[in-house]
C-alpha cells in the first residue's frame, strides 16, 4: 500500500502504517479540545489511541502467526484508521486450519482482556455504584488507563466475533460450515447470513447510530467480496496457467527505445510488456512506467524497466496465480516453460476472462 511507513518486522511480517492513521490522532485531539480538554486528557486519550491500536496489531500479529504454522505467508500488517489489515497470502482451505487462524486474533484480545481483568482488578470498579464509577472514571489514573484498555479489547473481541465477512466472526463461521458443507456451499451462507446482519444493522443504524449503517455497509461489501472471490476460485480449480495465458505477445529487447514502445502502444492494443534476452525475460514494462517515460523518446527500455518481477511457471495452477495477484496488486507475469525459457504471458484481465468463460460452461 502506497504512503506507508514501515514500524518494524515481526517474525518477517512488516508492520506499516498508513499516513491515514494521522487523522485519528488529530481527531483525538480535536474531540478533547472542543470538550474543553486540557493537556493532561489530551495525552491521555492520545496514548489510549495508541495502544489499542497495539492490541490490534497484536490481533493481527496472531492470524498471521497461526497461518505461519499452516505454511501461509503473511507479508505486511497495515495500520488503518479503521483498523489493521494483516495480508496473508490466502487463507487455509482446510476448515480446521481456517478457523483457527481465525480465531487466532480475537483470541489475543481475549488473553489481553482476561490478563487486564486479574490485573487492574476489574471487580474494583464493578462493586462500585454507577454514580461513584462514573466519578472515578472521569480521572485520568493508570487504573482508568487499563479498565478502559480492558473494555476495549473486550470490543474488540465481541465484534471481530460478528458471524459476518470481513470480520473474524465470518471466516469462523464458514469454516464450522465447511466442515458439513463444501467450501463454495459454506461462503454462500455465510455470506448470505452476514448480509442479512448488515441488514439489521443498517435498520438500526437508521433508528439509532449512523455509524452501524457505515458497518452495515461495511459487512455488506465484504460478504458480496467474499462470496465472489471464493466463487471464482472454485471456477479455476483443476485449470493451469498454460490454457489461459497470453501466447501471441510483443517482446522487447532491452536496448529498444521508449520511440519504438509508444509505436507499439499506439498500433496495437497490449498494454504492459516483457523484455526478453535469449528466450528469457529480463524485465518488465508496465503501462504506467511508459506513460511516465513517454517524453524521453531516446530512452532505453532498460533504464525503465522493473527487473524484479515474479516468474509463474507454465502447469502452476491458476487458482494460486489469482490469489497472488489479489495480495500482491501486480497485475503482469511472464510464464516460463520448465527449462526456464519464456513462452507467454499472463494478466488479471486474462484470468478474468478465462473465469467468465469457464462460468458460461458450467451454468
Ligand atoms: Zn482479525
Amino acid at each position: 500500500m502506497k504512503g506507508a511507513l514501515q514500524l518494524g518486522k515481526v517474525s518477517n511480517i512488516r508492520i506499516l502504517v498508513h499516513w491515514t492513521f494521522l487523522f485519528i490522532l488529530v481527531w483525538v485531539v480535536f474531540l478533547e479540545i472542543q470538550r474543553g480538554g486540557n493537556f493532561e486528557s489530551i495525552l491521555f486519550n492520545l496514548a489510549f489511541i495508541l495502544v489499542v491500536f497495539l492490541c490490534v496489531v497484536l490481533h493481527e500479529l496472531g492470524h498471521g502467526l497461526m497461518a505461519k504454522r499452516f505454511g501461509i505467508k503473511t507479508t505486511k500488517i497495515t495500520l488503518l484508521p479503521i483498523g489493521g489489515v494483516a495480508s496473508l497470502e490466502g487463507m487455509p482451505e482446510n476448515p480446521k486450519h481456517e478457523l483457527l487462524v481465525s480465531l487466532a486474533g480475537p483470541l489475543v484480545n481475549l488473553v489481553i482482556a482476561l490478563a487486564l481483568y486479574f490485573a487492574i482488578p476489574v471487580q474494583s470498579f464493578i462493586s462500585l455504584h454507577l454514580t461513584e464509577l462514573l466519578e472515578k472514571l472521569s480521572e485520568f489514573t493508570l487504573p482508568n488507563f487499563l479498565f478502559y484498555l480492558f473494555v476495549a479489547n473486550l470490543a474488540l473481541v465481541i465484534f471481530n466475533l460478528i458471524p459476518a465477512f470481513p470480520m473474524d466472526g465470518g471466516r469462523v463461521l464458514r469454516a464450522l460450515l465447511a466442515m458439513y458443507t463444501d467450501r463454495i456451499k459454506a461462503t454462500q451462507i455465510a455470506a448470505s447470513i452476514g448480509q442479512s446482519i448488515a441488514i439489521v444493522f443498517l435498520l438500526l443504524g437508521m433508528l439509532f447510530n449512523p455509524f452501524l449503517i457505515l458497518i452495515a455497509l461495511f459487512v455488506f461489501l465484504g460478504a458480496y467480496g467474499e462470496n465472489k472471490m471464493v466463487q471464482q476460485i472454485a471456477l479455476l480449480k483443476g485449470h493451469v496457467v498454460k490454457e489461459a495465458m497470453l501466447t501471441q505477445i510483443t517482446l522487447l529487447k532491452p536496448n529498444d527505445t521508449m520511440e519504438e514502445v509508444v509505436g507499439l502502444i499506439l498500433s496495437g492494443t497490449e498494454k504492459d510488456f516483457i523484455v526478453e534476452k535469449e528466450g528469457r525475460p529480463v524485465g518488465i514494462l508496465t503501462n504506467v512506467d511508459i506513460m511516465n517515460n513517454s517524453k524521453n523518446r531516446k530512452k532505453e527500455v532498460r533504464e525503465i524497466m522493473k527487473t524484479s518481477f515474479k516468474e509463474i511457471d507454465l502447469d502452476a495452477p491458476l487458482g494460486d496465480v489469482f490469489r497472488s495477484v489479489e495480495v500482491q496488486k501486480e497485475y503482469f507475469f511472464p510464464v516460463l516453460n520448465k527449462k526456464g525459457l519464456l513462452v507467454g504471458a499472463i494478466d488479471m484481465v486474462n484470468i478474468n476472462e478465462f473465469i467468465l468463460l469457464q462460468s458460461k460452461l458450467d451454468y
